[in-house]
C-alpha cells in the first residue's frame, strides 16, 4: 500500500493524500480545495498513520491461518521426510540366520555321523515346525524390529498430521472472509 501523507487545510483538518496526488488539488471535508505540494515537499509532511495501521490490520485471520498452516505443513512434511531418510533398512533376519546356519553347517556337518544328523533333527524339528525355518528370531531381533516399526508408525503419524493441518488450512481459507472487517 502506498504511503499517505497529511496535507493541512486552512480549516485545521488534514487531508490524507497519496504520493500520486502530489502537485494536484484535493477537496477537504470542509469543502475547500487544498493544494497538494510536490512530491519532495510532500514527503516532509506527517504521514497518515491511520492508513498505515489499517494496512497492517489487513493481515486477516485468514492470512494468519494460510501462513501458519502452510509453514506448519511444510515443517511436518520436512520432519516426515527426515524420518524416512534416516529410517534404517530392515535387516533380513531370515537371510542372516541362513548365512549363520550355512557357516555352522560348513564347519560342523563334515564331522557329523549319520546318528548326529538324526539326533539334531530330533531336537530341531519341533522348533522348525513351530517357528518356520526363517522365522527364528532372537529377542534382540524382535526388539529391533519393534523399534523400526515404531519409527515407521511415528513417521506416519507426522505425515497424517501434515495432511490434517493442510486440510484445516484450506478449510480455514475457504470459510474465513477475504478482507478484514473494518472497525
Ligand atoms: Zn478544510
Amino acid at each position: 500500500m502506498a504511503d499517505k501523507y497529511l496535507v493541512p487545510c486552512a480549516c485545521g483538518k488534514s487531508v490524507s493524500v497519496t504520493v500520486h496526488q502530489a502537485g494536484s488539488q484535493v477537496a477537504c471535508e470542509c469543502g475547500n480545495m487544498v493544494g497538494v505540494p510536490p512530491l519532495r515537499k510532500l514527503r516532509t509532511l506527517p504521514r497518515d498513520e491511520q492508513t498505515a495501521a489499517e494496512s497492517t490490520s489487513a493481515w486477516t485471520p485468514r492470512h494468519s491461518i494460510a501462513f501458519g498452516g502452510t509453514v506448519l505443513t511444510l515443517v511436518l512434511l520436512a520432519v516426515a521426510g527426515w524420518m524416512t531418510a534416516t529410517q534404517p533398512e530392515t535387516p533380513e533376519f531370515g537371510k542372516i540366520y541362513e548365512q549363520q546356519l550355512a557357516h555352522y553347517a560348513d564347519a560342523t556337518l563334515e564331522k557329523w555321523k549319520p546318528l548326529d544328523f538324526w539326533l539334531n533333527w530330533q531336537i530341531n524339528e519341533p522348533i522348525l515346525v513351530e517357528n518356520g525355518f526363517n522365522e527364528i528370531s532372537t529377542p534382540q531381533q524382535v526388539n529391533y524390529q519393534q523399534q523400526l516399526d515404531e519409527r515407521l508408525f511415528h513417521r506416519n503419524v507426522v505425515l497424517a498430521a501434515a495432511g490434517v493441518v493442510a486440510a484445516l488450512t484450506m478449510l480455514g481459507c475457504l470459510v474465513l472472509p477475504r478482507t478484514a472487517a473494518k472497525s
